[in-house]
């Protein structure tokens, strides 16, 4: 395999270094690196567009096109096939640019003898900032590696962009604060596909109706009685949100206690009430005054407050303008873009999913279980787009691109197009995916590799049938339970179980027993505060320690397993003697279930989760123990590497595509099959291409994933040669690298293998 400097002209760079370290203004030197470009690549045009404030891409130098529209001709992000590469901050390769439906035609540069087009965009500190394209006159195909010689070059080019000579620094920075441009805002990439909607905030605002009061008493009676509410509620939300995060909320929660109980607010609001106004109007304007005040701080520190205190004045509204103060759901328009500073698992299934597009939210990691939910509802997620409630306003146009992390406020028509377009692309793909669905999930040498479902909601039972997946690899079903208001009882769970069986069309279903805790937390269930929820009381540790709780999960599964085939798995097992625990109280139940005449299930297969690393050295007596075992690869990687799956700074530091993790589960996978117990992997990981093939590669041979990601990864089953794999895997489990996913990448590319 080459290295990729290796595919990149070295002459070429050689001579772009001279003219870049050479004299002359940096407009000579684009002008003149342009010329080298093209003559390397042989092309009769080379351009560069750079972009300037308001998201508009100039063109700075050409060599080719006509020199008069050097400063002339602009195009928005978005607009044409310079505009489509930098919205999409990738690479774009055409033999025929004109038929491509984004072209837009611009006479000014004499472009229209020009048949093929390459581009890739300038990027420099994860934002692009320019285009650089190459044209010819005849109808070329581009090799990748011309492609990669281009991004290499555009690399070298960003830094003399952002030398600020041809463009002042401040225009290069990102475009912010501004309530009326449009923005384009950077974050995470937590669930992929593209969204368009109008914006809704989570947590809407209050509208105040009713602004003036006779009664100034009555409504010093109605302040205290909110005021009173809400500290409680404030105490409440306290307890449940350290459960689920870390430190930083216990900060803006003290904030907050500590507005809540400010002397001096307090009493402006009882001025204003006195002043004739109603509790509400009156919190209202204390509020917008101290708006107005700190808005001209330049303190950052200070200007943060006011964020929270925004928030306490909001709360405290809900308060007084509704009974139980919680905010009322919002009214979702057809397409509603769910903007949010944090969301729970629970509060996007309130929601009526049918009509959010996407979800901007201001925290997240991909692996937090409100991104799996999404990617279960197959809504585009991007995440950490900072300050996101204050930048976006109710019912902003928000285009959300899930797929490269990125959102676009108030976008111009160019871009709503422009992803419109790259919406239909990816429903069509979806599509052709959906057609493969009765083609067996084969590798080309004639290995077979079970495709499972993970679901939770009986709304993805369906899915089984949409996929053609071989059955549920995971039931999650705590969710069911994360969406009631209180524990649902042994006929309400019977039933729900039993349609799940009865929908699944006699494929198997692995039901995983109550996974709660840590961030999936249920409403009714009030937990004392834990430092480390993640590694806290969770999970069997909870239904272990309440035992009524799992019984009653254990009874209703029995009882719809009735005469059929049942798999039960539990989570989070540490060690062998916990598993043996949870087996007898579901022995328990087999045996009461018959005692009381009650048909049993034709077979009970029972197994566990992998998940946390010391179960894996008691292998050989669990294997002895157990049916079938899934590896839980989201909680896994976080025991393994030390590090919350739940926090963004740290979420990704390491990557599970990395010698020792690999190591890890080729181990588990050959203790396994020589056991003769069937494994799987059911974490985010089974369900990307990359990843999953790498699991076929350690010797996985089930995989459990979304119902969105059966098609990806089944076409890349079946376009791969698994012993040419496992050849090469051989050589990178001792390699002292921190990730292998690049050499994996590079030997998916060679032996077209469809990632
Ligand atoms: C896992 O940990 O990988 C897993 C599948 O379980 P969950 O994501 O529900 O914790
Ligand atoms: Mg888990």
């Amino acid at each position: 395999m080459q290295a990729t400097a290796s595919t990149v002209s070295r002459r070429l760079l050689g001579r772009l270094r001279d003219v870049m370290a050479g004299s002359g203004s940096v407009q000579d030197r684009l002008d003149q690196v342009v010329k080298l470009i093209a003559a390397d690549m042989v092309a009769e045009v080379c351009s560069c567009y750079l972009m300037r404030a308001g998201e508009v891409l100039e063109l700075f130098a050409t060599e080719g096109l006509l020199k008069t529209a050097v400063h002339e001709t602009r195009l928005r992000v978005g607009e044409g096939l310079v505009g489509d590469i930098a919205a999409h901050a990738r690479p774009l390769a055409l033999a025929d640019a004109q038929s491509h439906p984004n072209f837009a035609y611009r006479p000014e540069t004499g472009e229209e003898i020009f048949h093929s087009l390459v581009g890739v965009p300038i990027v420099r500190g994860g934002r692009v900032i320019g285009v650089l394209v190459v044209q010819n006159k005849s109808r070329r195909h581009y090799t990748e590696e011309e492609i990669e010689t281009l991004e290499t070059v555009a690399m070298v080019l960003a830094e003399l962009v952002s030398s600020g000579e041809l463009i002042n620094r401040d225009e290069l920075a990102p475009v912010d604060g501004n309530a009326v441009l449009p923005l384009r805002i950077e974050g995470a990439r937590l669930t992929g596909g593209i969204g368009i909607g109008v914006a809704v905030m989570h947590e809407p605002r209050v509208v105040v109706q009713k602004l003036v009061s006779e009664d100034p008493e009555a409504e010093m009676v109605r302040l205290r009685d909110a005021l009173r509410r809400m500290r409680h509620s404030l105490e409440q939300m306290f307890e449940a949100q350290d459960l689920a995060f870390g430190g930083e909320h216990r900060e803006v929660l003290e904030t907050y206690r500590m507005f809540a109980e400010d002397a001096g607010w307090k009493a402006r609001i009882t001025e204003a009430i006195h002043s004739g106004l109603t509790a509400e109007a009156a919190v209202q304007k204390v509020h917008e005054d101290t708006r107005v005040r700190m808005s001209q701080v330049s303190d950052p520190y200070l200007r943060e407050r006011l964020h929270d205190l925004e928030d306490i004045a909001n709360r405290l509204l809900q308060h007084l303008v509704r009974d139980d103060g919680r905010a009322a759901l919002a009214e979702l328009p057809e397409s509603a873009v769910l903007v949010c500073r944090s969301l729970g698992p629970t509060e996007l299934l309130d929601y009526d999913r049918r009509q959010i597009r996407g979800i901007v939210l201001e925290e997240g990691s991909p692996t937090m279980h409100v991104a799996i939910l999404a990617r279960a509802l197959d809504i585009p997620m991007v995440g950490r787009i900072k300050d996101a409630v204050q930048k976006i306003e109710p019912l902003d146009p928000v285009v959300v691109d899930g797929d490269n992390g990125q959102v676009f406020v108030r976008p111009s028509d160019d871009i709503v197009d422009t992803f419109s377009a790259t919406q239909r692309a990816r429903a069509e793909k979806l599509a052709g995916y959906a057609a493969t669905r009765e083609l067996p999930s084969v590798t080309r040498c004639g290995q077979a590799v079970r495709m499972m479902l993970n679901a939770g909601l009986l709304a993805d039972v369906p899915q089984l049938q949409a996929t053609g997946a071989d059955g549920i690899g995971l039931y999650r079903t705590e969710m069911p339970f994360m969406a009631r208001s209180q524990l649902p009882d042994v006929p309400a769970q019977t039933n729900l179980y039993s349609k799940i069986l009865d929908q699944s069309g006699g494929r198997p279903v692995v039901f995983r027993t109550l996974d709660v805790g840590s961030d999936k937390l249920l409403p009714y269930w009030h937990s004392a505060r834990e430092d480390n929820p993640a590694m806290g009381w969770r999970s069997i540790r909870i239904t272990l320690d309440r035992p009524a709780v799992l019984r009653t999960q254990l009874r209703a599964l029995v009882k719809a397993g009735a005469g059929r085939e049942l798999h039960v798995m539990f989570p989070m097992v540490a060690e062998v003697a916990e598993l043996d625990r949870l087996r007898s109280i579901l022995n328990m139940e087999l045996v009461r279930h018959e005692r009381r005449g009650g048909m049993p299930p034709e077979r009970v297969r029972v197994g566990t989760m992998l998940e946390v690393p010391a179960l894996a050295w008691q292998l050989p007596a669990l294997l002895k123990r157990v049916d079938f075992i899934s590896v839980g690869s989201n909680d896994l990687t976080q025991f393994l590497f030390a590090v919350d799956r739940g926090n963004p700074r740290i979420a990704e530091r390491y990557d599970v595509l990395s010698p020792a993790m690999l190591n890890f589960l080729r181990w588990i996978a050959h203790e396994s099959r020589k056991a003769g117990i069937p494994l799987s992997v059911c974490g985010e990981m089974a369900g990307r291409p990359l990843e999953a093939m790498a699991l076929l590669g350690v010797g996985v041979r089930s995989l459990s994933m979304s119902a969105t990601s059966i098609g990806p990864v089944k076409a890349m089953v079946r376009s791969l040669f698994l012993p040419a794999l496992e050849d090469y895997m051989a050589t990178l489990f001792s390699l002292p690298d921190h990730s292998v996913r690049e050499y994996l990448r590079n030997f998916a590319l060679d032996h077209g293998v469809q990632i």
